[in-house]
């Protein structure tokens, strides 16, 4: 377990992923009773765009730091940089909120959210940056391992499924989960995040995933270059199940704003399946 998202906060993937999850939480609080999120893979909640990973990496430089100085970004934006303004006032962007963050600032009275972070450091670093949040637990546990029991057996779910894809069997323990939280509950949705790198990986993994699923998903794809080097990010993927209506539209301005204006050459879709 390599992974730190420390190295790419901020950047053209947490734009599209956070700016979604916002409107998506958006739409399911617009709806009656209460709401429970499932974060299966959580991080440390808050970055240090001016810590030593970020500076190395530039990505947040590619990423946040261009949408907030951006004059064309599209609303369907606005919550997102609102809530880093909201962390950094008018000066440079300094602090960059990870999907906990986002998530324990979102929740109304008798909403909950559960954040799950293998790596001990940083569980430890969510937990402090939880701490005295209402609704909020966070757990030091294997996200795809408790997403189902932790999912309520009915009423409103989200379940968030962000890995690092350091491991090859993220496309089928993520298929695995979205089964079990079903099986749980057929009213739960899941928001899940992937890395554009070939069409082949990303083909199978959705067949796979209609095979388990229990309603129609919404794609989006944010392709930043053409995707001819398969060793590298060429843009990210997110899979919507039982997504709210009215989410075609704001994922198109968030993906189409990314992939034409941080992207080279970058195109993006949505659909559904
Ligand atoms: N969702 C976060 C956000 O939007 O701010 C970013 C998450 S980052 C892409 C993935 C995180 O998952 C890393 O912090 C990594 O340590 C953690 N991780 C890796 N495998 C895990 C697992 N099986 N269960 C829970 N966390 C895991």
């Amino acid at each position: 377990m390599n992974y730190r998202h420390a190295f790419h906060a901020g950047n053209f993937a947490d734009l599209v992923k956070h700016a979604a999850l916002l409107q998506f939480l958006a739409r399911l609080m617009a709806q009656a009773g209460p709401l429970s999120v499932i974060d299966t893979h959580a991080g440390r909640g808050l970055y240090d765009l001016a810590g030593v990973e970020a500076k190395k990496s530039g990505e947040a430089d590619a990423g946040i730091v261009r949408l907030m100085a951006a004059a064309d970004a599209p609303a369907e934006f606005a919550p997102l940089t609102a809530a880093v303004r909201k962390l950094n006032g008018a000066g440079p962007v300094r602090r960059y909120p990870g999907s906990p963050w986002l998530v324990a600032d979102a929740l109304r009275a008798g909403d909950s959210y559960l954040a799950c972070e293998l790596r001990p450091e940083e569980h430890q670093a969510l937990r402090e940056r939880m701490h005295g949040r209402r609704g909020v637990r966070t757990l030091c546990a294997d996200g795809y391992d408790v997403a189902a029991e932790q999912t309520p057996p009915a009423g409103q779910a989200l379940v968030l499924i962000d890995p690092p894809f350091e491991r090859a069997d993220d496309y089928p323990r993520i298929v695995e989960t979205v089964a079990a939280v079903w099986a749980r509950n057929r009213s739960a949705t899941a928001l899940v995040w992937l890395p554009l790198k070939d069409l082949e990986t990303f083909d199978g993994f959705l067949r796979d995933l209609e095979d388990e699923a229990a309603g129609p998903l919404l794609i989006c794809e944010t392709r930043m270059r053409p995707l001819t080097d398969p060793l590298k990010m060429n843009g990210c993927a997110l899979v919507l199940l039982g997504a709210p209506a009215g989410m075609t539209a704001p994922l198109e301005a968030i993906c189409g704003w990314t992939a034409h204006t941080l992207g080279e050459g970058g195109t993006a879709k949505v659909y559904a399946l």
